[in-house]
């Protein structure tokens, strides 16, 4: 019942080295989120829902399709700036998760209980002042990201060069929202740091960049190729654990 294969992606990653499902894990953001499936995988392992299939109803009382829908009138029904994913029990679920939750996308998404969306360009600073806005909430103290998850990938060009560029400007730009709103292992308290997941395309740039902006910064890079990715493409994601904070930038 997930809206999109990717969110079996997150699910192996977690599976094998689970950074996910822990206490501490309080601030997520879920970046080119659309249409949900690795949100609503954030969602169930911080508790706000459950497994299975249960009706998504609208504030306004109208029942929607299931997860996985992509009847345009309902996206645009939940769209509205009422719309509070906090404070939607009767309507979505009676759980109370942890944490705040936030997902951006060029595209709308149906809501999913604990999740807040913003429809936005991430590359854009307006959505980057949104979310960090989002972040600094009573329920997330310091304001800062435990997990940041990033599937963003342009449309293909079809030309590789375009498309390679594509996914370097996209991990620089994920990479610096991180250095700035990443919590760092000093700021826990302990050892873990914060966790970052970003999808890249593979390629000589792409691991120039991992070993000039990630391996310093964390304590460990990973590069993750979950089984349900297709074997013939480029994809693979970059999973860093324990941010010890921006060195070059002095900010941690
Ligand atoms: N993880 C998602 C899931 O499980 O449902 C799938 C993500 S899909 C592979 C990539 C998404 O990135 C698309 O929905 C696209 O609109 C979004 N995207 C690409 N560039 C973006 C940008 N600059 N800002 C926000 N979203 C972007």
């Amino acid at each position: 019942d997930f809206r999109s294969r990717s969110a079996f992606k997150l699910l192996e990653i977690e599976a094998q080295h689970l950074f996910l499902e822990k206490p501490h894990v309080q601030g997520v953001v879920d970046l080119g989120a659309a249409p949900g499936g690795w949100s609503q995988v954030v969602s169930r392992k911080l508790g706000w829902s459950r497994e299975g299939k249960a009706p998504v109803r609208a504030p306004s009382g109208k029942t929607l399709k299931p997860a996985g829908t992509t009847q345009k009138s309902a996206r645009v029904d939940f769209l509205d700036d009422s719309y509070d994913p906090l404070n939607i029990d009767d309507a979505l679920h009676t759980l109370k998760g942890r944490g705040t939750i936030v997902a951006v996308d060029l595209l709308p998404m149906l809501p999913i209980p604990g999740v807040q969306s913003i429809k936005g360009d991430f590359l854009a600073p307006a959505t980057v002042q949104k979310v960090r806005a989002m972040l600094a909430r009573p329920e997330n103290p310091g304001g800062k990201a435990d997990l940041i998850l990033s599937d963003m990938a342009a449309n293909a060009s079809g030309t590789g060069v375009r498309d390679i560029q594509s996914s370097l400007d996209i991990c620089e730009s994920v990479y610096n929202f991180a250095a700035r709103n990443l919590r760092t292992v000093d700021e826990t308290g302990d050892t873990r740091g914060g966790v970052l997941l970003i999808k890249y395309f593979a390629h000589p740039l792409l691991e120039e960049f991992s070993r000039r902006s990630l391996e310093p910064n964390f304590r460990k890079v990973h590069l993750v190729k979950p089984p349900a990715s297709r074997s013939d493409s480029r994809e693979t994601y970059f999973l860093c654990m324990g941010f010890k904070g921006d060195w070059e930038r002095g900010t941690s």
